[in-house]
């Protein structure tokens, strides 16, 4: 059985005070109920992340609130200190809580080499392999007009100004293989290609440790193509 969150007296004296001639809205207001604004907003802050539909975030909303209060506490302060530290890394544009990222200022990189790349995480990767390292540009996104991305909402001036300050030599474009990160790598490429400096663009092929017979023909084909 549903257990109210009122006792039996509290909710008679609810009907009397309506008898009495309180509205319900005065008598909700009165006995805190309005607390459900408060889950309402909670579920609608949670929709705003990607991919979550209205039912995923209402899930979400009662878990935190029934199972995992001090969860939801950090994750309320996580937010506001992340939202008030966290900026933009004035030369590579990732994320930063100081005007210059750790890659940026690390003096063994090797500045003549700049890796365009979409997301931090794109970034990560690339890092993860330990095989670069020369700095990085990331886009925080890409191309992508039918959303209303464009060159400036992906900073491609700064990165433009950025690749012909004179120190870096080569441009390698990381971009994601989607059609949107093709077009972004193909804009990137033609507009620095113009100024003269060599572009190159990470090679796609056979994934290490896969048997060709179960590879997509995309991917065979591209090999193919940019094999050496
Ligand atoms: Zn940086």
């Amino acid at each position: 059985m549903r257990k109210s969150r009122f006792t039996e007296t509290q909710i008679i004296g609810m009907i009397k005070e309506q008898e009495a001639g309180l509205t319900v809205a005065e008598v909700c207001r009165k006995h805190g109920t309005r607390d459900v604004d408060a889950l309402e907003a909670l579920v609608q802050s949670l929709r705003r992340l990607p991919g979550v539909g209205i039912k995923s975030a209402q899930r979400m909303a009662f878990h935190l609130l029934q199972h995992d209060r001090e969860g939801a506490q950090l994750m309320a302060q996580a937010l506001l200190q992340a939202t008030a530290q966290v900026r933009h890394c004035q030369q590579c544009h990732t994320f930063t809580e100081k005007d210059l990222c750790s890659t940026c200022t690390d003096d063994r990189r090797d500045a003549t080499k700049l890796c365009v790349v979409e997301t931090p995480a794109d970034q990560s990767a690339l890092e993860r392999t330990a095989a670069f390292k020369g700095l990085y540009f990331v886009l925080m996104g890409r191309l992508s007009p039918l959303d209303g991305i464009g060159p400036k909402d992906i900073g491609l001036q700064k990165l433009f100004d950025r690749a012909t300050d004179g120190v870096v030599q080569e441009v390698i474009l990381a971009t994601n293989f989607t059609a949107e990160g093709e077009a972004t790598a193909h804009v990137i490429a033609q507009a620095l290609k113009a100024k003269g400096l060599q572009v190159t663009r990470l090679a796609r092929g056979v994934p290490a440790g896969s048997e060709l017979e179960y590879v997509d023909l995309g991917t065979i084909a591209h090999a193919l193509v940019d094999r050496r």
